[in-house]
């Protein structure tokens, strides 16, 4: 199986409700290992650049009021498949259709404030990436 990198970020919300330990916690035992990580605080600008692919959806403008309220912990995960399995370790996007033992069953709140991002597809791992990890903290493959 291919060994794959993915990106993670620990949401305002989890950061706020002392779920940072826990969300990494379930990272860590799912089988992914932490090739870098930092914290971070986000503009409302720096958010819409994250989120640029979102920017025709209607909850946009309180997606990104919401991850710029406060800080965030970024990473990026290392595996066999981190990107699905990082999927799967989040679980769905609305925590109350997230399988028990999931981040975001375990420490979102609604669908919006979810707990954490993982990418979805390899070009969006390379972008997110990219955007908060230069090459001291993270060294190409
Ligand atoms: P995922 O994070 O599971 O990949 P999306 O890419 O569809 O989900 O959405 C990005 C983020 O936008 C979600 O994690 C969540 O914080 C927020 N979001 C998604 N759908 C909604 C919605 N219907 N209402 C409010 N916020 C949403
Ligand atoms: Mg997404």
């Amino acid at each position: 199986m291919a060994i794959e990198r993915t990106f993670s970020i620990v949401k305002p919300d989890a950061v706020a409700n002392n779920a940072i330990g826990g969300v990494l916690n379930l990272i860590e035992k799912g089988g992914l290992k932490i090739i870098a990580s930092k914290m971070i605080h986000m503009s409302k600008k720096e958010a819409e650049g994250f989120y640029a692919v979102h920017k025709a959806r209607p909850f946009f403008g309180d997606l990104t009021d919401f991850m710029s309220e406060g800080p965030c912990v970024v990473s990026v995960l290392e595996g066999e498949n981190a990107i699905a399995r990082y999927r799967e370790v989040l679980g769905a996007t609305n925590p109350e259709e997230a399988d028990a033992g999931t981040v975001r069953k375990d420490f979102g709140t609604n669908i919006e404030r979810n707990a954490a991002h993982g990418s979805d597809a390899p070009d969006t791992a390379a972008f997110e990436i990219g955007y908060f990890f230069n090459a001291l903290e993270i060294k190409e493959r």
